[in-house]
């Protein structure tokens, strides 16, 4: 066979092994999860080989030995599809998945978030690094390899070396054996008994059996094949912290199924935090949702599934009409995904729609911190923006302090003589109510929705009226004061003190041509407002206006 070689880590790998093993003190127990989720990764691309290509010969399974007496060494194995020699190079030697590339830009962002970002979102296979001084990789790749098993192995420095492996190796005949060299301080974690906590906590829900010195530590339930009253709020959690990695609690899940066109089952959460904000990386996170035939996964995390702006759902959508061997460039555009996609999107609108109507307080305050999402989804997806906009809640100049109104109450409580729904862009909610130009609407009883988003214009622009009402901002609106209606004590000062036509037109003029001279188009006289002395009218909307300030202080 070929010597050993010794190969030099790329730098940033060489930087996050660096981090992982000098400075992630807290939740070191997620290495087991990431070596049990990769595990199961091999295992389920051999069972959906076994359905496509070549038959699995032995039960597949996760096999996790301690070694009680002395603490020192952990191993474990699968009998999954194993790695080539090439495939150990690359798949160990560099950092091949997003999660980790992510995990390092985040601390660019904010270093003190390491080891808060590690227990949401792992470094992958790097993690056991965090507890030992060495680790030893020992795969088979069976009949898609060279016959040969090889070894890699690393101290988590710099380098790594690859060699084949030799008979006191033991090396499986197909599959993947991590043998982990466990550091002084962590023997704890490695005990039998510290690793079937972690087992619990994270490997409840992976679908090969997982076994502990020989024994069986979860009951392998795919909770989505269940019927929603079967599902206890307990494994739901538990589904929830392992299909999401996250630590909030969702408010609402979605257990779907359904017979026809397709055959669905699905059971899908809607997370209580921003998974983008919790994240911090400032960037678009992907698809959340995993895509499953009769419980074999055919795609981790399926981009074409949903549409985008959904991709804050978590979970899983088990269809038996996909074809197992679909390949990964087909299911991008097989009609069926489409029409599947479709289904769910429809069903989770509705379902949102029907927790906004039932229970409002929590959809509400569910709404406040995920609402963009659907907004971004009235501007991006032409066909669901009827069903989005029913979802959308605002405050308004009607709701009190962070209550928020739908279109469809703000409809019903339109006073007689009222044709359009209004709306203000403002920063906040102070900055709305003291705008002049909420003042004519006021005088006339108008309600007034209060946008303080940037895309809330967007959102506008995009649905341009709701159940027939067209939906005008009260900065173009032109609505005049109603005199009967606004004849409180300051519109009787302002009648008391004002000019005639001549005095009126005489100010305009000085306005015009001296004080604010070839700064303005026009001077008018108005019926728009009420307290305020003046107002700006035909210009661009509050949002543009804000992104050409945004721009303007940008180039300067
Ligand atoms: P990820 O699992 O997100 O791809 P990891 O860092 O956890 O990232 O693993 C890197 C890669 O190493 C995997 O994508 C996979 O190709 C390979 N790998 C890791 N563990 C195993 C295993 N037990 N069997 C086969 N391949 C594995
Ligand atoms: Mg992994």
């Amino acid at each position: 066979g070929r010597a050993t070689e010794r190969l030099a880590f790329r730098a940033e790998t060489k930087r996050l092994l660096d981090i992982v093993t000098n400075s992630l003190y807290e939740d070191k127990e997620v290495y087991l999860r990431e070596l049990v989720s990769n595990a199961s990764d091999a295992l389920e691309k051999a069972r959906h080989a076994a359905l496509t290509e070549t038959p699995n010969e032995e039960e597949l399974a996760i096999k996790i030995a301690t070694d009680e007496g002395e603490g020192k060494v952990l191993v474990v194995s699968d009998n999954g599809v194993g790695m080539t020699r090439e495939e150990l190079m690359e798949n160990l030697g560099t950092i091949a998945r997003s999660g980790s590339k992510a995990f390092l830009e985040g601390l660019d962002a904010d270093a003190d978030a390491a080891s808060n970002i590690i227990g949401k979102f792992g470094v992958g296979f790097y993690a056991s690094f965090m507890v030992s001084d060495k680790v030893e990789v020992i795969s088979n790749a069976g009949a898609r390899g060279d016959g040969k098993a090889w070894k890699w192995s690393s101290t988590g420095d710099g380098e790594f070396t690859i060699e084949e492996a030799t008979e006191s190796d033991e090396a499986p005949t197909r599959g993947t054996k991590i043998v982990m060299h466990i550091k002084s301080d962590d023997k704890h974690l490695t005990s039998k008994w510290g690793v079937e906590t972690v087992l619990k906590k994270y490997s409840s829900f992976v679908a090969f059996p997982v076994l502990l010195n020989g024994h069986k530590m979860n009951d392998v339930g795919a909770l989505w094949m269940k019927d929603e009253k079967d599902i206890t709020d307990d494994d739901s959690i538990a589904f929830y912290r392992f299909v999401s990695g996250a630590s909030d609690m969702p408010p609402f899940r979605m257990s779907f199924k359904a017979d026809a066109p397709m055959t669905i089952r699905s059971l899908l959460y809607f997370p209580e935090e921003n998974p983008e904000r919790v994240a911090g990386f400032g960037g678009q996170t992907n698809s959340g949702v995993s895509l499953y035939a009769r419980r074999v996964m055919i795609q981790e995390k399926t981009e074409k599934l949903l549409p985008a702006f959904l991709r804050f759902v978590r979970g899983v959508v088990d269809c038996e009409d996909i074809p197992l061997n679909i390949s990964r460039e087909s299911l991008q555009d097989s009609m069926l995904v489409m029409r599947l996609g479709q289904i769910i999107t429809k069903r989770v609108l509705k379902f949102l729609d029907e927790k906004a109507k039932k229970e409002p307080e929590k959809y509400n305050k569910w709404f406040a911190n995920l609402g963009f999402f659907l907004k971004e989804g009235v501007c991006s997806e032409y066909a669901y923006k009827l069903e989005l906009a029913e979802l959308l809640r605002y405050e308004s100049s009607s709701t009190e302090t962070g209550k928020l109104t739908s279109f469809r109450e703000y409809a019903a409580r339109m006073p007689e003589g009222q044709d359009k729904v209004y709306y203000i862009v403002a920063p906040s909610r102070l900055q709305a109510e003291a705008s002049p130009y909420l003042e004519a609407a006021k005088s006339r009883g108008y309600e007034v929705l209060f946008l303080y988003a940037h895309i809330d214009e967007f959102v506008m622009q995009h649905l341009m009226s709701v159940a027939g009402k067209q939906l005008v901002s009260v900065e173009a609106a032109n609505l005049d004061v109603d005199g009967e209606k606004a004849d409180g004590e300051e519109s009787k000062s302002n009648d008391a003190a004002a000019l005639d036509d001549a005095a009126g037109a005489e100010l305009c003029k000085w306005f015009s041509d001296d004080a604010l001279a070839g700064k303005l188009k026009e001077v008018k006289l108005s019926n728009r407002l009420v307290s305020s002395p003046a107002l700006i009218s035909g210009h661009e909307p509050e949002a543009m206006r804000r992104y050409r300030m945004v721009q303007t202080m940008a180039s300067d």
